[in-house]
């Protein structure tokens, strides 16, 4: 049994009342270990041990604590296939992923963050008789909050920036999946990061999280996760005037043109369909396949993504893995049935699967494609989030861009097409706060990340994040 621990002041500790919960493998079903149960108790500590971390890192030069930084990701750099492992058991990812895609990220935002706020400069504005220069002092105290399913990859995108910017920290991973934000306390120790600059504190969001975002001085929370906690996070912070990143649900639209290169466009679909079992908020979940090349396309879709290969994470021949809870698994299949019932009409998987071996009892789910959905079905309107595609047939450009549209959310999108006019008409009318042309999931931490309507406020990366972590002031000197 692994006991994970807060990590507060500095010392890695139960939580106050001793509470716990427990942390499930999903890939067997079974408990592998605790998690501590915390509440405003141990969120109240953790608060007190930033504040008193505040004056001497924000005094730091930002060359000073970019250091701190690059220490922390060389020492994740050292622990790449420990955190690779943690974060497969922990979650259900193939173990090839995670040391492929997640943990070389979160070294990675490490040392974006800690190299890029030595290059972050703030504006000045000359005036005939005057000039104006902006001061960026860091907030204070700042809450980061982050979801299940790129655990370590999207806890230390917020966390890198807010640090680097000159922040102390108090950050809740998902209760699902906290093996790797431990392991990044025990880093951190190492790293000797100053006592109380960074504080993770383990719980459920109505408890821990919104502890964390009701506190009042907590001056700024960085958010990502469902649109649902997301309302439930600006309906508390708002009315205190926090500062609020929020990066929400998706149910991207992939559209697929007759132009385009069809081997590229049919490959990375099965990639921006089912990567991570289909659990990454930029996965394009609705296929729009223009009308001349619909069946062509479907076939030798559906053909390739019944030869995916499902089964244990730690195996290197599994494609996929399995799904990352017991509830997330109930609700991809209720959503299933649901397709069903909206006349849907099922192309490979809608079913469980139960790998032979250790993984019998894992929450598995076929890659599923559905064909023959409205696109105001609930099954097109509603995020799944799971390894689910719907595959919907359109004529023109005007028409597609409409059920593109027509969700409430506006993540990102993926436009397969040679022709320029066709890609500029689609990026410029898209609602979404990333369009992908003839790509998917090509990033560049530089870019500003995040989404529109009912997708979020606010963006990550680069000096969108820099900004977002300070406070600028403007100061006026007439000459
Ligand atoms: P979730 O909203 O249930 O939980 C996310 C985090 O918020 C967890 O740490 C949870 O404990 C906490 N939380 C929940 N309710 C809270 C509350 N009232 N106050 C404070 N904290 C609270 O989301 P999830 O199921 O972990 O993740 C899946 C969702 O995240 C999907 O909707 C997905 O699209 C979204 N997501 C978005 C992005 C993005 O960049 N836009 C990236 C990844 C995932």
């Amino acid at each position: 049994m692994i006991e994970i621990k807060n990590y507060i002041g500095g010392k890695l500790q139960e939580s106050l009342k001793g509470k716990t919960m427990p942390n499930m493998e999903p890939a067997t079903g079974k408990q592998y270990g605790t998690i501590p149960d915390s509440d405003s108790s141990d969120v109240e500590a953790a608060v007190k041990a930033a504040e008193e971390a505040f004056p001497t890192w924000s005094a730091l030069s930002d060359v000073e604590r970019g250091r701190f930084l690059l220490k922390i990701a060389e020492l994740i750099r050292k622990n790449h296939d420990r955190l690779a492992e943690a974060e497969s058991l922990d979650n259900g990812k193939p173990l090839w992923l995670a040391k492929k895609v997640d943990i070389r990220r979160a070294e990675e935002n490490f040392e974006f963050f800690g190299t890029g706020i030595m290059h972050f400069a703030s504006e000045s504005h000359r005036m005939a008789d005057g000039v104006n220069y902006t001061l960026r002092k860091p907030i204070g105290v700042v809450g980061c909050i982050s979801p299940w399913n790129l655990p370590l990859y999207l806890f230390t995108w917020k966390i890198a920036p807010a640090l680097a910017a000159g922040n102390t920290v108090v950050a809740k991973p998902s209760e699902v999946t906290p093996y790797t934000a431990y392991l990044l306390s025990e880093i951190c120790i190492e790293a000797g990061l100053p006592a109380g600059v960074l504080n993770i504190v383990h719980g459920t969001g109505p408890e821990t999280g919104a502890a964390i975002v009701s506190h009042p001085s907590t001056k700024a929370i960085s958010f990502t996760g469902s649109t649902r906690a997301g309302k439930e996070i600006a309906k508390v912070a708002a009315p205190m005037f926090k500062k609020l990143s929020l990066e929400l649900g998706g149910k991207n639209p992939n559209i697929i043109f007759a132009d385009c290169d069809f081997d590229k466009a049919l490959r990375t679909t099965v990639s921006s369909s089912f990567a991570n079992q289909g659990q990454i908020c930029l996965c394009g979940s609705r296929v729009f396949i223009q009308r001349p090349i619909y069946e062509k396309f479907r076939d030798a879709f559906v053909e390739k993504v019944k030869r995916l290969t499902v089964g244990d994470p730690m195996l290197e021949e599994s494609k996929q893995g399995a799904v990352v809870s017991e509830m997330h698994y109930e609700k991809v299949l209720s959503y299933i049935a649901l397709a069903k019932e909206e006349g849907g009409k099922i192309l490979a998987g809608g079913e469980a699967l139960h790998p032979e071996g250790r993984c019998q009892n894992g929450w598995f789910i076929a890659p599923t494609i559905i064909e023959d959905l409205k696109y105001n079905d609930r099954c097109n309107m509603e995020e799944i989030f799971g390894p689910v595609v719907t595959l919907t047939p359109f004529d023109t450009i005007e028409e597609v861009l409409m059920m593109a549209n027509a969700t409430e959310y506006g993540l990102s999108s993926t436009i397969w097409t040679s022709n320029l006019n066709t890609a500029n008409k689609m990026a410029e009318e898209i609602k979404a706060g990333i369009v992908w042309i003839n790509c998917w999931l090509k990033r560049d931490l530089r870019t500003p990340f995040g989404g529109v309507k009912s997708s979020g406020v606010g963006r990550e990366g680069g000096w969108e994040a820099l900004r977002f972590f300070t406070e600028p002031k403007n100061v006026c000197i007439e000459y």
